[in-house]
């Protein structure tokens, strides 16, 4: 039987093939084969739209291959499992781990475009959201630039938030967005909703604002990077940012992605609002709780300006502690 495969011509392989390995989609245990002028490179299964806009030149057949000598997996260089998150060419492990140094080296090993592993020596804190970290192997450094549904994002991990477990709900959320709508980011970080939408969905504009002025310059370093031109950056605190004239009523939809205490910025959302309009609200909430408390916050925050919601959506995005949640609510304001 054959096996999926992209065909390329031979002076456009060696940038697919790392193409296809950082979106994990080499099929390492077959040997890529050639003809006169193409390579057969084979990939686990076919890419999505996004991931097609990564590589150049490109069709996707099926075609033989030969088996690899099996490769070691990370656990059978380990002897268990690690728990790890890979942010661009830097992997995340937790710092108290007894075996940290052993899964350093196994992962640079493993993980051919991983360059550095850092170990979290605190968990995501503060206001800005930021974790401590220190070098476990590698290379000394915590910036890097992580791709994600055909996006690139510059970000130093000890100065601003960022995380690829959101990937999917990133999409989900994008998927809500119409062309020509207004959305407003509320607490945007280094961009990774705002610059997904923005190149993906044709908004009016997308206006992004962060308190941090470390995950600010990220994030217009990302719009550049991103060549995207409907982003409107703001440096500021999102209840004081809202008072602006300029931004009453302008929103189709707000996203509310500060799941620790966004309930402190509902009146500030219910101003950004068009009638209409939709929030998207991100909460961390108690399993014998999960959506009601967080839906009467938002509905009380509508009634003290005469409006009223109509919940579209409500979903687990994630566990996030013990009986904990990450929740994100959907509603739309009339
Ligand atoms: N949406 C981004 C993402 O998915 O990567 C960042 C989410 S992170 C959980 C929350 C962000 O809110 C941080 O970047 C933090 O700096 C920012 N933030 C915290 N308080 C804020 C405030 N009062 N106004 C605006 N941004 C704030």
């Amino acid at each position: 039987m054959g096996i999926n495969c992209v065909k390329v011509p031979k002076r456009y392989g060696e940038p697919n093939r790392r193409a296809l390995i950082e979106m994990e989609l080499l099929d390492s245990s077959k040997k890529i084969t050639s003809d006169a002028d193409h390579l057969f490179i084979p990939i686990v299964r076919e890419p999505n739209d996004a991931e097609k806009g990564n590589l150049v030149d490109v069709e996707f057949l099926e075609h033989e291959f030969e088996e690899h000598e099996k490769a070691p997996t990370l656990e059978d260089l380990l002897g268990f499992m690690p728990h790890y998150e890979v942010i661009g060419d830097i992997a995340l492990i937790e710092a108290d781990d007894p075996d940290a140094d052993r899964i350093g080296e196994a992962l640079l090993k493993f993980h051919p475009h991983v360059n550095t592993v850092l170990g979290a020596t605190s968990p995501v804190v503060g206001e800005f959201r930021v974790r401590e970290f220190v070098l476990v192997a590698g290379v000394n450094k915590t910036e890097t630039i992580h791709k994600e549904y055909g996006c690139r994002y510059i970000v130093d991990l000890a100065k601003a938030y960022f995380t690829p477990r959101l990937s999917t709900e990133r999409e989900r959320i994008l998927s809500w967005i119409k062309p020509d709508d207004v959305v407003v980011d509320m607490f945007a970080g280094v961009g990774p909703y705002s610059i997904l939408i923005a190149k993906k969905a044709s908004p009016k504009k997308v206006v992004a604002i962060d308190k941090n002025p470390a995950a600010v310059e990220f994030l217009r370093r990302n719009v550049v990077l991103n060549s995207v031109d409907n982003v409107e950056v703001v440096e500021g605190d999102a209840n004081v940012e809202a008072e602006a004239q300029r931004f009453a009523g302008i929103a189709d939809h707000v996203i509310m992605n500060l799941p620790h205490n966004a309930y402190d910025f509902l009146d500030s959302a219910v101003k950004l609002i068009k009638t209409g309009g939709m929030i998207h609200y991100y909460g961390i909430t108690h399993e014998d709780n999960l959506f009601d408390g967080s839906i009467g916050l938002i509905e009380a925050a509508a009634k003290r300006v005469g409006r009223q919601i109509e919940v579209m959506g409500k979903r687990t995005v994630r566990s996030y502690a013990p009986h904990q949640y990450n929740v994100c609510i959907e509603v739309r304001v009339a």
